[in-house]
This record gives structure tokens, C-alpha cells and sequence, in this order.
């Protein structure tokens, strides 16, 4: 599908429920794309990125940057404490805060630099013991210990069980987030965006449906 096409069915969810198309940012997911692909959506104009890796975004978002204005670049995957400060000087966004030790890192490098991302709090609604990710019963108290160290939180972030209905862990995502006041939702990909922003989402992470299918990882 093309960004176009993509961001037009965005704009048909979004009024199907009364909602600004406007008020929801499409990331496009480049990890393992091969980069001429990325530069080519680049090309038609598109700025907002999302990456799953640091190491992998580290490899090609620099040279994107220099060459590209205006890029964004959307942290998404799970991050490890000894990253933070890279993702940090990397993404203008990061949607895995998810432990108390990974927020203090974080708070701590962002009083010592005076620059801190934008950050989501991921939250794992299917309960995934191999899923990044606070439980549901643990997100309020997590926002509030994130706040607790000044950590500019723009909203909460959720990957939905692949075999389960997502608009059941949309609607749970939006429900912790209005509780604690959080406006931004960072939830949909390729096979349900338009689900998550018939149910609120204002960040869709859209890989496969743009670029098509990632190749197989090698080994
Ligand atoms: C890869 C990835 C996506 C995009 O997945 P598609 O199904 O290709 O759209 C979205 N969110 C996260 C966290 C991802 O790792």
C-alpha cells in the first residue's frame, strides 16, 4: 500500500468516529527494510520513522538525517538501560519505558544533557510473560514513579496479543491512559491501525502494509 493510500484510510477511520485525521501521526516502520526502500518513502515526502533496534537505527538514521530535513524517529522496540543514552541522542520518541530502572536512566541523562525524548509507557494488556511491557495493574503506579522524576510522558504504548481480538486491548490501553491523564496512544500496526484509531490511537506504527513484507532475518 502507499503512504497515500495508507493515510487515507487513516483519515476514513478517523471521521468515522468524529475524530481530526490530523491528530494521528503515522510512523512508518523501517526496520530490516532495505534502505533504498526507506529512502524512496522518504522521497515522497514522508518524516516520521520508526525503528525497533537501536544498533539498527544507530546504522542508518544518521546519514538519513543529514540528508533528509525535519525527520522524526520513533524508538519502538524494547530498550535495554545500557542503550538508553544512544536511543536518547537517536529517537525523538521512545514507546518502551516499561521498569523503574530504565526511568531513572533515563531521568538521569536527561538532567545531565537537558534534552529528553518524548516517551510512551508500554504496557503489555495480553499479560505476555515474554512481552516487554507493565502489567495493566502496575501502569498507574509506573506513571506515577515516572513522574515522579520529571520524565516528560506524552501517552502509553501496546503490542496486542497476535492471536487475540486488538480492540479489546485498544479500548484497556485508552482506559489506563484517560485515568492518568495521558493523551497520547501509540497502538495499531499493518493488520489493525484503522481499528486503533476508530479507537483513539494518535501514534499508528505501520511497517509491512507500506513497505511489504520484512525479509527473513538471516540464520
Ligand atoms: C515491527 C513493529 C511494528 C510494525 O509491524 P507491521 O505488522 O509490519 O506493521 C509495530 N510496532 C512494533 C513495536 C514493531 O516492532
Amino acid at each position: 500500500m502507499s503512504i497515500a493510500e495508507i493515510r487515507d484510510r487513516i483519515a476514513t477511520a478517523a471521521r468515522a468516529v468524529g475524530r481530526d485525521p490530523a491528530g494521528v501521526t503515522l510512523i512508518a516502520v523501517s526496520k530490516q527494510q532495505p534502505l533504498a526502500r526507506v529512502e524512496a518513502i522518504l522521497s515522497e515526502g514522508h518524516r516520521v520513522f520508526g525503528e525497533n533496534r537501536v544498533q539498527e537505527a544507530a546504522g542508518k538514521w544518521p546519514e538519513f538525517r543529514a540528508r533528509f530535513d525535519a525527520v522524526r524517529l520513533h524508538l519502538i522496540g524494547p530498550l535495554q538501560t545500557n542503550k538508553a543514552r544512544q536511543a536518547m541522542e537517536l529517537a525523538d520518541a521512545i514507546h518502551s519505558v516499561d521498569r523503574p530502572r530504565l526511568a531513572a536512566t533515563i531521568a538521569r541523562i536527561a538532567q545531565e544533557t537537558g534534552h529528553c525524548p518524548e516517551l510512551f509507557v508500554q504496557v503489555n494488556t495480553g499479560e505476555e510473560p515474554q512481552k516487554a511491557g507493565v502489567l495493566p495493574a502496575e501502569a498507574d503506579g509506573f506513571v506515577a514513579t515516572c513522574r515522579g522524576m520529571d520524565l516528560p510522558l506524552a501517552g502509553l504504548m501496546c503490542i496486542p496479543p497476535v492471536e487475540e481480538e486488538p480492540s479489546l486491548h485498544f479500548a484497556l490501553l485508552r482506559k489506563i491512559a484517560e485515568r492518568n491523564g495521558l493523551a497520547g496512544l501509540s497502538m495499531g500496526m499493518s493488520e489493525d491501525f484503522e481499528t486503533a484509531v476508530r479507537l483513539g490511537a494518535t501514534h499508528v506504527r505501520v511497517g509491512s502494509a507500506i513497505f511489504g513484507a520484512r525479509p527473513a532475518p538471516a540464520g
